[in-house]
């Protein structure tokens, strides 16, 4: 199993802080606050918001409704996020793929990263995983990275969308490795799941918590995953950097964000609800049951780690020449 330590070591935990309960706003919440996940249904960040909406509304004493919002590689979601009221009555989700890859990659993004939100907290850490359809004729590293080196542009690969990470980051593999296989981006991981299941496309690259189910039942065949070491639930599937390529090897994030201007006191509220949410066993086992490590890290903790991995991205795409294009 991957330690806290080794997140630590990875830079997405970077302490264990109780929650201070700072200045309490008194009326807030007064009404339901909507949750939005800006990917569709079915995907980790859907996931993640559906496991947390019940504990977390408990906790604030209001229902929280989740939302989707999907398109344009979580663009769609995280730009409306940006623009909203910040009163606490709208928060999102926010992903590495909305918070750092799409931002490091695309000129024309309509919002600025680490201006326009209020990070709260990082929830959860996933793992990442490369697998194929079952009649791919491969079912290990090395038999894949023959095949697709012998029959250049013959497979696709799913994403979540364009400019996520699980394109940025398959596009960083095809770089390092020589390969070519064509991109195909869909709504979120739920559709792109979908057709991979179906046959459609032969390759995904996906966050583990969606995938897992279906590697489980035999729907897909795992490859190689990115974590710091081997998973306890895929014993036999080597790391990224175990295969020599290291700069794929980073785990994704599932957190949530307000828009800019969201009260501190609002911002404590949720963060201690949160960590009240995280404190009961049964909602830290839904979450680590899909194989995702809980972080629950302060704003101010949430914050740096977004502008960490921005620049991380920023990095690859300017070392690998990445376009969208
Ligand atoms: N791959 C996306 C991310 O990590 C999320 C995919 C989804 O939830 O559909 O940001």
């Amino acid at each position: 199993m991957v330690s806290r330590r080794q997140l630590f070591a990875c830079g997405l935990v970077t302490a264990s802080v109780l929650a201070s309960s700072g200045v309490w706003a008194q009326a807030y919440p007064n009404k339901v606050i909507r949750l939005q996940v800006p990917f569709a249904p079915g995907g980790t960040t859907d996931i993640v918001a559906r496991v947390m909406s019940e504990p977390l509304g408990k906790a604030l004493g209001q229902s929280v409704i989740v939302e989707n919002r999907a398109g344009g590689g979580g663009v769609v979601g995280a730009s409306e996020l940006a623009r909203a009221a910040p009163d606490g009555y709208i928060l999102g989700m926010a992903t590495v793929s909305t918070t750092a890859a799409n931002p490091a990659i695309n000129p024309k993004i309509p919002y600025d990263t680490l201006n326009d939100f209020t990070p709260i907290t990082n929830i959860a850490a996933t793992p990442n995983v490369i697998a194929v359809h079952p009649s791919f004729p491969a079912k290990d590293y090395k038999g894949f990275l023959a095949e697709l080196k012998k029959n250049p542009g013959k497979y696709s690969y799913a994403s979540s969308g364009t400019g996520g990470i699980g394109h940025l980051q398959t596009e960083l593999f095809k770089s390092l490795t020589g390969t070519f296989i064509t991109h195909i981006p869909y709504r979120g991981a739920g559709p792109a799941l979908n057709d991979t299941i179906g046959g459609q496309v032969m390759v995904i690259f996906d966050n583990l918590p969606s995938a897992l189910p279906h590697i489980r039942a035999g729907r897909l065949v795992p490859i190689v995953v990115a974590a710091p070491q081997r998973l306890s639930v895929l014993p036999d599937v080597p790391t990224f950097k175990e295969v020599g390529l290291e700069p794929v090897n980073r785990m994704a994030f599932y957190g949530l964000i307000g828009p800019k201007g969201l009260p501190k006191d609002v911002v404590n509220k949720v963060y201690n609800a949160t960590r009240t949410a995280l404190n009961d066993p049964a909602v830290r086992k839904r979450i680590e049951d899909t194989g995702s490590l809980i972080v629950a890290n302060t704003p101010e903790q949430f914050t740096a780690q977004i502008k960490a991995e921005f620049e991380v991205y920023k990095g690859v795409v300017a070392k690998q020449k990445l376009t969208l294009n």
